[in-house]
């Protein structure tokens, strides 16, 4: 048995999954939250979408907001957190990717007010605790149980439209949330079944969607491993792979979901002799004898950068991340996570050379 001891704490949310649903399902949602006076968080870019989809409940929005930005700059979450207020809302209703999902996590910190949330990318926020806000470039990151949304409404009509290099980095971002949830410190037996079945669906998405965005079968598999990715992520906690990539996108500014693509297969090679049950759970969620290069064969087929340093890094900084992971490892990886051997990991990533 895989697991002799284990902690596990079920997280409450509503989920409602199924093409269509933002049109057809969101009134009924909101209806049985309760809520009248909704504050609607999106983007300019989906401002029209917003404006569709709330059109048959369009009595019970109070407001809007739509200066969404990436990674929550506090000045934007305290302009949402004002809206708020101006508005008298009672609720929020995300619609977008982890930006604007983030920026609704940011006014339920400090209102408690209940979040619906309509993701339109693979993040999967929507069904995390997690939280994040940055402030002159330096993020902050905290879990509360108050800003996880009470209601998620999953369309996978709305991202159709994702454009194909975004689905593959955001596919992986996902891909990544359920391969750490293998090893991650609070590992336990139900996070790993939403993660083997979380990687089976996005394998069988990433590719087909690549080739033909508009494929609604696999616009639904990704959607539906991004939602069990997220869930994973939530329960198990985040491994040695979200502290690369967190130190990756924190110190040296590389772009969030391209990170995780690059590093993925290369943290996986590295805990691999260390942990033969993870590797064959992941083989057979992907259908591949090894792994590793399941993994780089599927990343080079969808065109994931190469290495680290297409992606903008230096050599000397890939040393400096390695410090910086080495110092702050996360407990109980597989591999021994010391300087020499993340500085061996960074630098393979670095150059990417072979994952093995
Ligand atoms: P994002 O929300 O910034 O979206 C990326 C881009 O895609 C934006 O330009 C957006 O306008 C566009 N977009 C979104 N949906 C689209 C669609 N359907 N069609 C066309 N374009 C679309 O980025 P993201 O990758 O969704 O989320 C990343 C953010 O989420 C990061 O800040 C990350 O830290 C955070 N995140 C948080 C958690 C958590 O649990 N708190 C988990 C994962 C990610």
């Amino acid at each position: 048995r895989d697991f002799e001891n284990f902690e596990y704490e079920a997280l409450p949310g509503r989920i409602v999954f199924g093409a269509g649903a933002a049109r057809t399902r969101l009134a009924a949602e909101v209806e049985r939250l309760g809520s009248a006076r909704l504050l609607v968080i999106c983007s300019e870019r989906d401002a029209p979408l917003a404006d569709a989809l709330t059109a048959p409940f369009a009595r019970r929005v109070a407001g809007r907001f739509t200066e969404v930005r990436q990674h929550v700059p506090v000045d934007s979450a305290a302009r949402a957190r004002a809206r708020a207020a101006e508005s008298a809302a009672d609720g929020v209703l995300s619609i977008g990717g982890g930006s604007a999902t983030g920026t609704a996590k940011a006014v339920a910190l400090t209102t408690g007010l209940p979040v619906v949330a309509v993701p339109t990318t693979y993040a999967g926020s929507e069904v995390t605790p997690l939280w994040g806000l940055t402030e002159e470039g330096r993020k902050t990151t905290g879990t509360d149980p108050v800003v996880l949304p009470r209601t998620v409404v999953y369309d996978p009509e709305l991202t159709l439209g994702l454009p194909v290099e975004l689905s593959v980095t955001s596919g992986f971002n996902a891909l990544a949330h359920c391969v750490d949830a293998l090893w991650a410190p609070r590992r336990n037996p139900v996070g790993v079944l939403f993660a083997e079945e979380g990687i089976r669906a996005l394998g069988a998405g990433l590719p087909t969607v690549a080739a033909d965005p508009a494929d609604p079968r696999a616009r639904s598999d990704l959607l539906y491993g991004a939602y069990l990715a997220g869930t994973a992520l939530a329960t198990a906690g985040a491994g040695l792979h979200h502290k690369i990539c967190h130190v990756l996108g924190g110190a040296f500014d590389l772009p969030h979901a391209a990170t995780h693509a690059v590093v993925l297969p290369h943290v996986l090679a590295f805990n691999a002799p260390y942990a033969p049950g993870v590797v064959h759970r992941i083989g057979r969620a992907l259908g591949a004898d090894d792994p590793v290069a399941g993994l780089r064969a599927l990343a080079a087929r969808l065109g994931v950068p190469r290495g680290l340093r297409e992606l903008g890094l230096r050599a000397d900084q890939a040393d400096e991340a390695a410090r910086l992971v080495a110092d702050a490892a996360p407990p109980g990886n597989p591999g021994p996570v010391d300087h020499s051997a993340m500085h061996t990991l960074l630098r393979t990533a670095w150059s990417g050379g072979p994952a093995a």
